[in-house]
């Protein structure tokens, strides 16, 4: 199991001002932050970061939200990482995410859900490279 994971602050909490709550959670929850940058994706990009899902009916307002203003990324430390971040966060959908959940707190719907966490070591390396150069990592 990879000790990393990824992880961005969607737009919607970015505009809720819950940026710094949700940071505050990664850090009690005891993952290290390994790389942190706030940006805004273009449109092409966030087709690109989210290409796994285009055939998905979801797709172009996915494409549409994460594009639509400032997000954080960041790269997280942990053992188990991908799950134990996976647990953090909470289900899609915070209809039915956990209480003590990161979605079940600060999440809108299903489509605005607060936060991106990696499904996999695979996806977590594959996603840290897609925002991370190796001098941007501590
Ligand atoms: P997760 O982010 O929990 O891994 P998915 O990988 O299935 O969820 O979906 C990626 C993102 O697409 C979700 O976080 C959410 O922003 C959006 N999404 C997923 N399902 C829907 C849906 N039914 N309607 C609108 N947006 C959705
Ligand atoms: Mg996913």
């Amino acid at each position: 199991m990879s000790r990393h994971t990824f992880t961005m602050i969607k737009p919607d909490a970015m505009k809720n001002g819950h940026a710094g709550a949700i940071i505050d959670r990664f850090i009690k929850e005891g993952f290290k932050i390994v790389a942190l940058k706030m940006t805004n994706l273009s449109t092409d990009k966030a087709g690109e970061f989210y290409a796994i899902h285009k055939e998905r009916s979801f797709y172009g307002e996915l494409v549409e939200f994460m594009s639509s203003g400032p997000i954080i990324a960041a790269i997280l430390e942990k053992e188990n990482a991908v799950t134990a971040f996976r647990d953090l966060i909470g289900a899609t959908n915070p209809a039915q995410a956990a209480e003590g959940t990161i979605r079940k707190s600060f999440a809108t719907s299903v489509g605005e859900n607060a936060v991106h966490g990696s499904d996999s070591d695979e996806n977590a390396k594959i996603e840290s490279d897609f925002f991370f150069s190796v001098l941007e990592r501590f």
